[in-house]
């Protein structure tokens, strides 16, 4: 099932058995997707991925496993597999060159922390990296940060939320449930804290980029919109984190969110904002290359991928 399933995935149409399959596939699959945004030249560029059991119950964790199962299926999903991906986006504004997200900490998983390796195949080094934002502390977020001990981007000033910040910087974060997220923030983001700015929702990165406030999924989790001559693009990191359940069923209850009643009144607005205005959406773990349209549909929403859209 897994090799059938995979097996989709790979470029030629190749019959890996699943293990290699997966240990293959950064390599087969494409791994930066550019276009440009007004002035702005936007790359998303493909961390890795994760594969495993699912999607209940990390979606739908408040539901019955036949209705999440049901909804897989009638979306050619199979029902008791699922793949998370990771996408940072890189947006060169010709007056900087802005970084969001870092992906996964480097040599946990086989299939993820590629973000330097893509960043170079897209044309840039890490010390061309002028800004990294961090939309929040997620260790898929901020993992990325530091290699070896030392800052990956070692030219950058950082960026991200003080409600964020401030939530994961206090002692009793480091027991119970925040006790790994903590640690990690401690060991990659404290070490920056003097080379970072804190921003409160509507704060500005550069002129054409805010942030908008979408607490819920983390204490101080942001979105972030970003414009250049009239041409949007709404980065809404980790609002929604799977293309059918979170869109479709954006009150159901997803593991990751850490508040699951504002991360779903965060995502039904955020949701609403993108299909009111058409806007071109980021989703950090919408799959590769992680950009779409949101579309009305009854009560709630659907996923609609690029096609050519940005190429025009
Ligand atoms: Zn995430």
């Amino acid at each position: 099932m897994l090799a059938a399933a995979t097996g989709g995935l790979l470029a030629s149409g190749s019959r890996l058995p699943a293990a290699r399959a997966a240990e293959d596939a950064p390599l087969t699959r494409p791994g930066h997707y550019g276009f440009g945004l007004g002035s702005f030249r936007v790359t998303t560029l493909l961390d890795g991925y994760v594969q495993g059991d699912g999607p209940h119950p990390t979606f739908g964790q408040d539901q019955p496993v036949e209705a999440v199962q049901e909804l897989a299926q009638a979306n050619f999903l199979p029902p008791d597999r699922m793949e998370n991906s990771y996408t940072p986006v890189l947006i060169d504004t010709g007056e900087a060159v802005v970084l969001f997200d870092t992906g996964n900490v480097p040599g946990r998983q086989p299939t993820a922390a590629f973000l330097v390796d893509q960043l170079r195949a897209a044309g840039y080094g890490p010390d061309q990296v002028d800004v990294v934002v961090l939309t929040h502390m997620h260790g898929d977020h901020i993992g990325g940060l530091m290699r070896d001990g030392q800052p990956t981007f070692p030219n950058a000033r950082y960026v991200t939320g003080q409600v964020e910040f401030d939530f994961w910087a206090a002692d009793e974060r480091l027991s119970g449930a925040t006790e790994q997220g903590a640690t990690l923030f401690r060991a990659n983001m404290m070490p920056l804290a003097e080379k970072t700015t804190f921003l409160a929702d509507e704060g500005e990165v550069v002129p054409g980029i805010r942030a908008v406030a979408a607490f819920g999924h983390s204490p101080g989790h942001m979105a972030y919109h970003i414009e250049s001559d009239g041409r949007r693009l709404l980065l809404w990191a980790d609002t929604a984190n799977h293309y059918v359940m979170s869109v479709q069923r954006p009150d159901w209850h997803v593991r990751f969110d850490m508040d699951k009643d504002a991360a779903a009144a965060t995502r039904r607005r955020i949701l609403d904002m993108a299909a009111t205005d058409r806007l071109v959406v980021s989703g950090y773990h919408m799959p590769f290359p992680a950009l779409g349209f949101i579309e009305r549909s009854g009560e709630s929403f659907r996923w609609v991928p690029v096609s050519y859209q940005l190429n025009l």
